[in-house]
């Protein structure tokens, strides 16, 4: 039996996994929904609260697939209708379980940052069911080739990239590949030091070599992320939030006097714990918004149908209050949870209080109004 088939329950029926959340004390009646609402789906992680309430506040019906650890968890929440429980997310590339979902619920796919973690490309471009935005530039993100690709072509200026150890020469923070939330980025500042921390990692087995790293210049400034949402059917791009992240132990060590820093030998981490809000002075903005539609339109040139709803642009402002940008989400990011009840952006643009999930159900409201489903799904 392959790993994947173990760990998938397919001989539990579809019902017996699903908790209708009217009746709260059936864990195991069949699923209710109205057949005239279209479903909305995602992963019971990342920013799955916020998806499904704003799939709610457009008066869809609301899906969540979750982990069984954190079934009691989610159950609380009253604009989840249903809730499918799994071993492990893993189980989602499984045929038969897409088949039954398909069949019930007929949904549609919000993907989010832990879609991506858990799955490799393959898996992921290979779902069947619907998923919103353009699934096939994940690749992009999760590749860090291709992401320098599509950030060379957005004309984002970005830091230096180190092709060999041997080249390293100055600040430079070292990176995993894929969406791991800063986990297992390092400093250093030389070829002895690079070789110190990979070994520690290919030790730890999180890596199997130095070829899985990536080397950057480390750009110093403060960091700033930008949330945008690009309409394909309104043809209009909206800044809708922006945040920085909280990261541990990076924010951590200003706490502390620099001779104990020295002494204590501390490696700074990148894990991100949280978000912080963030309003820019009104000066940068229309950078932000050129750089954003740099992007939407060189993911049209390099991945087609390009970047239709929610992405992110990462970076921080140096001390010329230039932006360089290291990365980019081609989705939704955490650090919208922050703003469910509007961002100081979103409520410039909309009379509602409008979430970045809230943003994605409206933009397929008005994609089924108009039979434009196409133009927002893979
Ligand atoms: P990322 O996963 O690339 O978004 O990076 C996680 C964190 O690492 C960021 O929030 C920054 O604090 C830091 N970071 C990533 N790349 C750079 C860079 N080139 N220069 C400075 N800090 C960076």
């Amino acid at each position: 039996m392959s790993k994947q088939k173990k760990l998938i329950s397919d001989k539990i029926p579809i019902n017996k996994r699903v908790m209708n959340m009217n009746d709260q004390n059936s864990a195991e009646r069949n699923f209710d929904r109205d057949l005239d609402k279209q479903t909305v789906m995602t992963l019971g992680s990342h920013c799955s609260l916020q998806v499904l309430k704003g799939a709610k506040d457009e008066d869809f019906n609301t899906l969540l697939v979750c982990e069984e650890k954190r079934f009691d968890m989610y159950k609380r929440f009253k604009f989840i209708d249903n809730i499918v429980s799994i071993k492990n997310f893993k189980e989602i590339v499984n045929k038969n379980f897409q088949d039954e979902l398909i069949e019930k619920f007929s949904p549609i796919l919000i993907p989010h940052g832990t879609l991506i973690s858990t799955l490799n490309m393959d898996e992921l471009e290979s779902i069947k069911i619907p998923i919103f935005g353009n699934k096939w530039i994940l690749r992009w993100e999760s590749d860090r080739m291709l992401k320098q690709q599509l950030m060379d072509e957005s004309k984002l200026p970005s830091p230096t990239q180190i092709s060999s150890k041997n080249a390293i020469d100055g600040l430079c923070i070292v990176k995993l590949h894929g969406a791991a939330g800063g986990k297992g980025y390092f400093l250093v500042s030389d070829k002895k030091g690079f070789e110190e921390q990979a070994q520690k990692l290919i030790k730890s087995h999180v890596i199997e070599s130095e070829e899985n790293l990536f080397i950057q210049k480390y750009a110093n400034g403060v960091p700033v992320y930008l949330q945008y949402f690009y309409s394909p059917i309104t043809n209009e791009l909206e800044l809708l939030g922006i945040d920085r992240r909280y990261e541990t132990d990076i924010d951590a060590i200003g706490r502390i006097p620099s001779k104990y820093q020295i002494s204590s030998n501390i490696e700074p981490s990148y894990t991100v714990v949280g978000n912080i809000p963030i309003v820019l002075r009104e000066s940068l903005l229309p950078e932000v918004y050129s750089m954003g539609e740099r992007f939407v339109e060189a993911s049209r040139r390099l991945v087609p149908p390009g970047m239709p709803g929610p992405f992110c642009i990462e970076g921080v402002y140096d001390k010329n209050a230039n932006f360089i940008a290291f990365e980019f989400s081609a989705r939704i990011v955490a650090g919208t949870n922050l703003y469910v009840s509007g961002s100081p952006y979103s409520d410039l643009l909309f009379d509602t209080p409008m979430s970045m999930g809230r943003r994605i159900s409206l933009e397929i409201k008005r994609a089924i109004g108009s039979s434009k489903i196409d133009l927002i799904t893979t």
